[in-house]
């Protein structure tokens, strides 16, 4: 019991969209049932199947996200259903009704994209004016409470806009920042430990393979030694430049330490992993030059086999790599797969 509540709330923690949609629901739930409830025993059915249809779609909307995982979809149906269901308690109760316009801007903000929730509250304004102008009394007591209603849902709606924008914005560039190695461009650690993961898992599931290839620059502490330190990060520059014109689309590049960087290879059997290094090898001796001369590199392979942890996938790369290093650099060591061999290139 104790696990599932530790699993339950590091679920709410990991995951911002999942929690918002669960304090929605609660909100939704604790704050619209007993409407429900009140309208339905004073007879205003319209209202109170209204508000029933929102309590039931809320429950419906979080038990989806936290059973497939997926907060996109429940985000998007939550948002159309309080939208509607707001307008047409506006139009049922009038000025009493409008109050609900203002949470539920904020609430579209937080659930769907920026310019989704702009519209969404767009249509809601739309339609209500449009209802007070065909049957005039019916939601605004005059058009100067009309008017004022619109001029204040329209500053919180711009002004939900850009904060959720900006934010939007902001996200993304931590989630650059928090996964790029700011020098090269390259994946960085953190990253590839979480790629890595995925491969596995999905190597489990679909048995599609993958492959690894560690890289480790040849006598790099020369070149910073010889030329200096910023000579030496352009090289590391120009290294992965050359990686990225070599590798494929869906193959990750990352720099996990100083001068160290791992390929990882989806759809790659033991031959492919092979032709790839041996291509890697040819292309860093022919393209990368330092002031004082050519840089070469040598690299470590392996290709995940059934059951394995991505750490000792990891490993067996990396004493290849060892390997190819002691065998005299400038060369690539494929870990053959179990029983262990060695095989070189
Ligand atoms: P080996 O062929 O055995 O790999 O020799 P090496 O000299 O490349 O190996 P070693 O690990 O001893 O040296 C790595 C060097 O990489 C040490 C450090 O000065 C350099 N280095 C690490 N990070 C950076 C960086 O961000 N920029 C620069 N310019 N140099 C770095
Ligand atoms: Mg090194
Ligand atoms: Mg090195």
């Amino acid at each position: 019991m104790k696990t599932l509540k530790t699993r339950l709330l590091k679920r709410l923690r990991n995951d911002f969209q999942l929690s918002i949609v669960s304090l929605m629901g609660l909100f939704g739930v604790i704050g619209i049932a007993p409407y429900a409830v009140y309208r339905l025993l004073t007879g205003n059915y319209l209202v109170g199947i209204a508000d029933t249809i929102i309590v039931l779609s809320t429950l419906a909307a979080v038990t989806y996200a936290w059973v497939k995982r997926d907060t996109t979809t429940p985000g998007i149906y939550l948002a159309a259903v309080f939208s509607v269901g707001a307008t047409l308690i506006a139009i049922n109760l009038g000025v009493n009704g409008l109050f609900w316009i203002y949470p539920l801007i904020l609430f579209n903000f937080f659930m769907v994209p920026p310019g989704k929730a702009l519209l969404a509250t767009l249509l809601v304004l739309v339609s209500l004016v449009t209802h007070a102008l065909v049957f005039p009394g019916s939601v605004f007591e005059s058009n100067y409470q009309m008017v004022s209603f619109l001029v204040t849902s329209m500053m919180a709606s711009t002004l939900s806009f850009i904060f959720a924008y900006r934010t939007g914005v902001q996200r993304d560039q931590l989630q650059v920042m928090a996964s790029q190695d700011p020098l090269t461009g390259a994946r960085n650690r953190r990253a590839m430990n979480e790629e890595l993961k995925i491969a596995v898992a999905s190597h489990r599931r679909h048995k599609h393979s993958y492959g690894v290839l560690i890289m480790d620059l040849d006598h790099f502490k020369q070149v910073n030694d010889r030329c200096g330190h910023h000579a030496g990060d352009q090289v590391l520059i120009a290294f992965v430049e050359i990686m990225q014109r070599v590798s494929r689309s869906e193959d990750r590049l990352f720099r996990f330490g100083g001068e160290e960087f791992l390929l990882l290879l989806p759809n790659t059997d033991l031959s492919g992993l092979h032709s790839v290094a041996q291509n890697l090898l040819t292309r860093v001796s022919a393209e990368l030059y330092s002031p004082v001369g050519p840089v070469t590199v040598s690299i470590g392979g392996a290709v995940l086999q059934s059951g394995e942890h991505w750490e000792s996938w990891m490993q067996r790369a990396d004493t290849c790599l060892y390997e190819a290093k002691s065998a005299g650099r400038n060369r690539a060591i494929i870990h053959p797969g179990e029983p262990a061999r060695t095989h070189k290139d």
